[in-house]
Order: structure tokens, then C-alpha cells, then sequence
């Protein structure tokens, strides 16, 4: 069905070979970075799954299977046609075998039944509860496999990731998975619409994710939610961080955030593009064809296995994962949890009231199970990506009499480790470097104290710097910092 306007998530089949995009900042010899590359290269713990690292063929499993549904059920998955259904079964499947909470809510279309998978993780603070979707049916005239197989199978990789790697979020998390899409809609619209405002306002922020492997991709961010800044600029840096300058886009809506929108929820989402054409100045940047389509089996019987860009298939779900570890973590505010302050200085020093008291740069403040914590589930996880990155952390105090600060810090390297600082890592008091560490200081955790008598009474940014060069990833964790007077 040809949708009254043309929806966000649809393609064409041209089984373009992957263009691997030409990152732009990435003109040297590194290969093209996955979006948080970060080392799990643990060596003192046993190695722990990266959750915001999902490998590409985790991926592919699902989209080779929804291939394999529609082939079995006329070619395609649609509403009203056999191959829906059996697509929601098989996620839901998947789901289920991974402990989530799912169920399957139907309704009416004029192509028939209609249906919506939610799932939930169980745990974490309903009242910040964090989701992400797409649309899971195809039009009737091919299988749909970017539009929108491609998101679809990258929410799934991303929860099934998750729930292996972080099984205690902070805040509460949902996947949805909607029907209908392509008649207008009409699946995440009848979920939005049976929720009662109470179960409305328990949701924090919407994520959608509708056709994210176009075979001429471009990289887009949703730009049409005034209340989904703080959402679309988290996706943005992290399209930044891979090396990519995404476009902002007006999607007006025309995907199944626009419900949750209608309902004042913070909503945003990426996009790599449908029917549209490539300009040259994208082309640029993202390599690729210009004035070609980004999907010129949008909508068509070619969108199928062929018809994927693998690279940022790839990307695409690491940034779906990493937005999803981020946001899980996320501290929202507003709860009746506030960090003990006592005699210690230093606010929320163990980090486990996510970002309270501090200013960090993406990902630092993390639940992320390839770095463990000293203490409880959260630490400040700086660097470890390989290239170069330069990560903070800071917080204003006031030193006290007497006052000694501690922390524990430990350090994970690829560097060498007898030669050559490469990656450092600094502690300042205002302007003033109390001491800094290096590659050279590889360890698993170890207590720092620093003697801040001669800065009694002072007020000042106490402030962490990780800056990494341009190989080898360094991992520098910091966890429990506190300052008290003796
Ligand atoms: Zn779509």
C-alpha cells in the first residue's frame, strides 16, 4: 500500500555494494571505528560482554530470518498476511528466551488483525522508563528488510545484548515492536492511545529506529520534536564519536514517534534514508552515490537481504545499543533518591546516582559490564576507544581543613607499558595538576590519596582528563572519590 505520505522507513532493493562511508575525520589509516569501540580487554577480571558492541552477524541472524519469513509467506510481511504475524512470534521468541516481559496486543485494520509486541526488562524505576521501537511490518509488495527489518533486527540484537550484559538498570526499560506502520501508523498509535495519562508520564523518552541500512545510507537524526533536543543531541554525538557528521532531518512525524510526541513524551530516532536522493555534499562526507536514492527499493520487492549497507547496519546498532545503555542509566531527576553528602565533599563520589554533582562527556558515567565498578554498578569510565578521544569528569568543591581526597583508579592498556606515556589521564584542582597517570600505569583497581591541606578552603572545579592519541585504546576507571577533612 502506497501510504497517503511517504513514511520514514522504506527502501529499495539495489543490493549496493556496502559503501563503507568515508568517516569523515578518519582520513588516516584507521578503520572505520564502531561507534564505542571499547576495549573489554579486562585482564584482571574475567572478560565480561561489551553490551554497546553487538556484532554485526548478531544482527544479520535476525534480518536473514525475517528473509526467510517472508519467502515462506508470499514474500512479504504485512499487515493482515501470514508473514506478520510470524514475524512478531519469532521476536517475541527471541525475547522471551532472553527473560524479558512481552506480550502481544492486537487490533483492527482494514487489512485484518493487526498486531504490537511489547516487552519489558524487568527492574529499574518505572517511573523513568526508557523506550525504543520501530515497526516491525513490511508493505505487501516485498519482504521489508530495511524498511523496516533493518531497525527492527537492530532493537532486537541491542535488547537481547543488554539484557545479557546489564541486568540492573537504573531506570526501567521497554522495546516495542509496531504493526501497521505502513497503513498509517496505526500500531504505535493504538499503544499511545490505550495508555492512561499516568502510564503516559511514567515514560520518560521514546526512541525510534525505522530503516537504519540503506544501501546508499545516509546518516540522519531526527529534528521535530521541540521537547527531544537533549534526545536528538545524545544521538548526534554519538554518530560524532563514530566519526560521522550526521543531518539533522524534519521527519514531520512520518514514523511511529509521532504518537508518543502527540503526548508530550521526548521523542527522537535515526534514519538513513528512503526514496530521497543523496546530494554531493552528503556523498562527501558519507561516501556513497550522489543524486542517487538512498534506498531505491524503498517500498519494493528488491528491499530484501541484498538490500542493506552492512557498515552502517553495524554502526547503526552499536549507536542503538550505546543509546540504550546511556539512557538506562540515565539520571532524570525528580525521584526521591538524592546521593548522602555527610562530611565528604565530593557529591555522588561513586557515581551511582548516574550524573548528579558531576559534568562528564558521553559514556564516562557508566553501567557498562566491560569496565566493572569498585563499588556497586556505576564508575567513570574514561577513554578506551582506540583512537583519539578526550574524555572528562568534573565537579566543583570546596577542599576542607585537612582535607584528603581518595579515589580508586584502575587502568587497562593496549599500549606498552614500559616505554612510552601514549594515553594520559590527569587530576586537576582548578587550573593546578595534583597528578597524572599514564598507559605506563596499567593495573587493575588501586586506592589513590592526594594531601589537599594546602588547598584548605578553596573552591574549584576538581576535574578528571583521559585524553587518548590516535591507536591503541587505554581505559582509565575511576570509582568512590571522596574528600574529607581528617
Ligand atoms: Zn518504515
Amino acid at each position: 500500500m502506497t501510504p497517503v505520505r511517504p513514511r520514514l522507513a522504506c527502501l529499495v532493493g539495489a543490493a549496493a555494494l556496502a559503501a563503507v562511508p568515508a568517516l569523515a575525520g578518519t582520513a588516516d589509516a584507521q578503520p572505520a571505528a564502531p561507534l564505542v569501540p571499547r576495549t573489554s580487554q579486562v585482564q584482571d577480571v574475567a572478560p565480561v560482554r561489551d553490551a554497546t558492541d553487538v556484532p554485526l552477524n548478531e544482527v544479520m541472524v535476525h534480518l536473514r530470518e525475517l528473509q526467510s519469513i517472508a519467502d515462506a509467506h508470499g514474500g512479504n510481511r504485512a499487515t493482515g498476511e501470514p508473514g506478520y504475524r510470524a514475524s512478531v512470534d519469532y521476536v517475541r521468541a527471541e525475547l522471551d528466551a532472553a527473560g524479558f516481559t512481552t506480550r502481544v496486543e492486537s487490533f483492527s485494520t482494514r487489512y485484518g488483525t493487526s498486531y504490537n509486541l511489547i516487552a519489558d526488562w524487568p527492574g529499574g524505576d518505572t517511573d523513568h522508563t526508557v523506550m525504543m521501537g520501530g515497526h516491525l511490518d513490511s508493505v505487501s509488495a516485498g519482504p521489508g528488510i530495511n524498511d523496516n527489518g533493518s531497525g527492527s533486527a537492530a532493537i532486537l540484537a541491542s535488547a537481547l545484548s543488554f539484557a545479557e550484559s546489564s541486568p540492573s538498570p537504573r531506570n526501567h526499560v521497554r522495546f516495542g515492536f509496531w504493526g501497521a506502520e505502513e497503513l498509517g501508523l496505526l500500531g504505535s498509535t493504538h499503544y499511545v492511545d490505550t495508555l492512561t495519562q499516568a502510564q503516559v508520564d511514567e515514560l520518560a523518552v521514546y526512541f525510534n529506529f525505522d530503516m537504519v541500512a540503506s544501501p546508499n545510507p545516509g546518516y540522519f537524526v531526527y529534528h521535530d520534536d521541540p521537547n527531544g533536543t537533549e534526545l536528538r543531541d545524545g544521538l548526534t554525538t554519538a554518530y560524532a564519536d563514530a566519526g560521522i557528521d550526521s543531518d539533522h532531518i524534519d521527519v514531520d512525524g512520518r514514523s511511529d514517534h509521532a504518537a508518543f510526541m502527540q503526548r508530550g513524551i521526548p521523542t527522537a530516532g535515526t534514519f538513513s534514508g528512503a526514496e530521497g536522493h543523496k546530494t554531493s555534499t552528503q556523498a562527501a562526507k558519507w561516501g556513497g552515490q550522489a543524486n542517487e536514492a538512498f534506498d531505491p527499493c524503498y517500498h519494493s520487492a528488491c528491499d530484501d537481504i541484498d538490500n542493506l549497507d552492512t557498515a552502517a547496519l553495524d554502526l547503526n546498532t552499536d549507536l542503538i545499543a550505546q543509546t540504550l545503555a546511556d539512557w538506562s542509566a540515565h539520571d532524570f531527576g525528580g525521584g526521591t533518591t538524592e546521593p548522602p553528602t555527610g562530611d565528604d565533599a565530593i557529591t555522588n563520589g561513586g557515581f551511582e546516582y548516574g550524573s548528579t554533582g558531576w559534568q562528564a562527556t558521553t559514556g564516562v558515567i557508566s553501567t557498562d559490564a566491560g569496565q566493572p565498578a569498585h563499588a556497586g554498578s556505576t564508575k567513570a569510565w574514561f577513554n578506551g576507544y582506540g583512537r583519539a578521544h578526550t574524555d572528562t569528569a568534573s565537579q566543583v568543591v570546596t577542599v576542607p581543613g585537612d582535607g584528603q581526597l581518595s579515589f580508586w583508579l584502575k587502568i587497562d592498556t593496549d599500549e606498552d607499558t614500559s616505554s612510552r606515556a601514549y594515553d594520559t589521564f590527569r587530576l586537576q584542582l582548578g587550573s593546578t595538576t595534583l597528578d597524572t597517570w599514564s598507559n605506563l600505569d596499567a593495573g587493575g583497581y588501586r586506592q589513590v590519596t592526594l594531601d589537599l591541606t594546602a588547598y584548605a578552603g578553596e573552591t574549584a572545579a576538581l576535574t578528571f582528563t583521559g585524553v587518548e592519541d590516535a591507536y591503541l585504546a587505554t581505559d582509565f576507571v575511576v570509582d568512590d572519590v571522596s574528600l574529607k577533612g581528617s
